[in-house]
């Protein structure tokens, strides 16, 4: 199926995919007896977790940056994003020998810091909001002519997670269901215009916590709108996806076909399932596809080959120091 109406079609997907070999890595598709069992058919998990940095985002990035002209990457590349986008840019900046700007609230924990500081990356501190450091990259990009690399809303960026779909084809083509972590949905959008470019019929479910799902809200609405940010274990997943969003809401709101939401009790479970079956250490934002087959918020039964997508590894260490002592009540954030 052919979208030329979309802003990222399957061809920019495999071009991604040609420039981020070495970079980002091609990730183990591991069957999931345990998942299987509970799901009643085959369930895969896709591990993005073991990408340098601990997530998918060095795929987007890796595939926005190796698209600069010489000139363009010598002015420098910026983002405001302290969490996985903020690592996976350093980190493929550093790479590339292209310098890094991350822009800091004076909020930002003192751990997180320190995690941005080892990538080799500038750091600019100041202002007492992640709007204040927004403010400060854009006056970057203005003075220095440096490249802002936004984490979900740009074509590169949505074609380089796409390439998760082209490995996932090539490995498990009978594959019917994908259920893909949502927030801004560079993830969502990029799999789901690779996985349909492959096979038309391929189901797409998004998956977002229910505090704060602004996508999911967005495409209820048929335009985007915004929401207050609320406190969530799923914290990769928080934010807004942008009023004037132009490439990843209208992507989705083509080709997602459903979208499920979980309450912080659920998305514990499916951290704990993750690390007590698999002894895998997956952030909650990455564990909500394990976390709704394990609800039962979404019927498979019908699919036969599901591949849940992984995200992430980068939990908090007390949140995998609580995962150890098996505790069932969710940590409160
Ligand atoms: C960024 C992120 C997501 C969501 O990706 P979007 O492209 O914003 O939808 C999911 N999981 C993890 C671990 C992430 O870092």
């Amino acid at each position: 199926m052919s979208r030329p109406d979309l802003p990222v079609d399957a061809a920019a997907v495999a071009a991604a995919r040609d420039r981020i070999g070495g970079i980002a890595v091609r990730t183990p598709l591991v069957p999931s007896v345990a998942l299987s069992r509970h799901a009643g058919t085959e369930v895969a998990l896709k591990l993005e977790s073991v990408q340098p940095t601990g997530s998918f985002k060095v795929r987007g990035a890796a595939a926005k940056l190796t698209t600069l002209d010489p000139e363009v990457a010598a002015g420098g590349v910026v983002t405001a994003s302290t969490g996985n986008h903020g690592r996976a840019v350093a980190h493929v900046a550093a790479r590339l020998d292209v310098p890094a700007t991350i822009c800091l609230s004076e909020h930002v924990p003192v751990g997180k810091v320190a995690a941005l500081e080892a990538l080799g990356c500038e750091l600019l501190v100041g202002g007492d909001s992640q709007a204040a450091a927004l403010e400060t990259a854009a006056a970057l990009v203005a003075e220095r002519g440096a490249t802002l690399v936004h984490p979900f809303d740009d074509p590169e960026v949505i074609a380089g997670q796409g390439t998760i779909a082209l490995e996932v084809g090539e490995d498990a083509p009978d594959t019917t269901t994908l259920l893909v972590p949502l927030s801004g949905g560079g993830l969502a959008a990029g799999i789901a215009v690779a996985a349909k470019a492959i096979r038309p019929d391929i189901r797409i479910v998004g998956v977002s916590m229910e505090r704060a799902a602004v996508m999911a809200a967005s495409l209820t609405a048929g335009h985007p709108v915004e929401l207050p940010e609320e406190p969530t274990l799923a914290d990769s997943l928080q934010g807004g996806i942008g009023l004037d969003n132009a490439t990843t809401f209208p992507i989705l709101a083509a080709l997602l076909d459903e979208v499920v939401l979980l309450d912080e009790q659920t998305i514990w479970d499916g951290m704990r399932f993750a690390f007590d079956e698999h002894r895998l250490v997956l952030e909650g934002g990455a564990a909500v596809g394990i976390a709704a087959l394990l609800t039962g918020a979404l019927d498979v039964r019908g699919d036969r080959h599901v591949v849940v997508i992984a995200s992430g590894a980068n939990a908090e260490p007390e949140h995998v120091a609580a995962l150890a002592a098996g505790t069932r009540q969710p940590p409160t954030v």
